[in-house]
């Protein structure tokens, strides 16, 4: 599929029209940011990495009854997806205490919870992506409670989804973000699921193999990325495809 104009260039996304309507081409970039684009840097061969881990777990989940944007890979750094209204909200689940949680409630990094959390937080940048509750996402009508719950349990669904198969290859999901848009009606998942959206820590040394390297200065994070691609998509034929 052909690119059409370029409709949004993110920090390490760039979207495309395409000749049919239906869907858009999402090219990955190397680019990394974090701390609100404060810290800025390139992993050598992320987009590779991310595409692939995407097209990976999108497929998983929609075989899983997950519906989500995935349509197939059409290059290294490059998947079509269906073209999506998206909610101005990041849908986080966590399973063990890290990053912001630990340090706004003072849990230790590693500690596991009791049961899955899901926040949510309204995507505005120049506000830092201020946490929301269901009452404000109802009250600045961000989405309906009827659209809240599809997308609450969606979450919850992949939760468990990633995190029985991910352990398969000696990987704990510690926590991840979502985003979903509407498409006729129908939501579905979109964006990405990757290193750059996930804490993945290895099971057995608890080593980290995510974006965590590059925010707090580890060193091998191209190579942590490489480690989630060879766990995940290695020792597969390849390619996702959902449609
Ligand atoms: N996350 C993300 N984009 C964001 C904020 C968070 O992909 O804008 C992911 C992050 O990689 C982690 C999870 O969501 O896997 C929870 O992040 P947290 O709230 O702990 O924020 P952080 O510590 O990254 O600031």
């Amino acid at each position: 599929m052909e690119k059409g104009e370029l409709l949004y260039e993110g920090k390490a996304k760039r979207v495309y029209r395409t000749a049919d309507p239906r869907y858009y081409l999402v090219e990955f970039k190397d680019d990394a940011t974090a701390f609100d684009g404060k810290k800025r840097g390139v992993i050598e061969r992320k987009g590779f990495y991310n595409n692939q881990i995407s097209a990976y777990l999108f497929s998983l989940l929609a075989r899983s009854g997950v519906p989500n944007h995935f349509v197939r890979v059409v290059g290294e750094t490059q998947m079509l997806v269906r073209a999506l209204r998206m909610f101005r909200l990041e849908v986080i689940v966590r399973n063990v205490a890290a990053g912001s949680l630990s340090k706004r409630l003072g849990i230790e990094e590693g500690t596991p919870l009791f049961r899955p959390v899901v926040e949510y937080y309204y995507k505005d940048d120049a506000l830092g992506d201020p946490m929301v509750n269901e009452s404000h996402i109802e009250a600045l009508r961000l989405a309906t409670p009827g659209q809240l719950q599809v997308m609450q349990e969606a979450a919850l669904r992949a939760n468990g989804i990633l995190k029985t198969h991910l352990a398969g290859r000696d990987i704990d999901l510690v926590d991840f973000k979502l985003e979903f848009g509407v498409d006729n009606g129908e939501i579905l998942m979109g964006d990405e699921i990757s290193p750059d959206t996930c804490r993945f820590w290895d099971r057995d040394t608890g080593e980290k193999l995510d974006k965590d390297r590059f925010r707090r200065d580890l060193g091998g994070v191209a190579e942590a990325y490489a480690e989630v691609y060879r766990r995940l998509v290695g020792n597969t034929r390849g390619f996702g495809q959902n449609q």
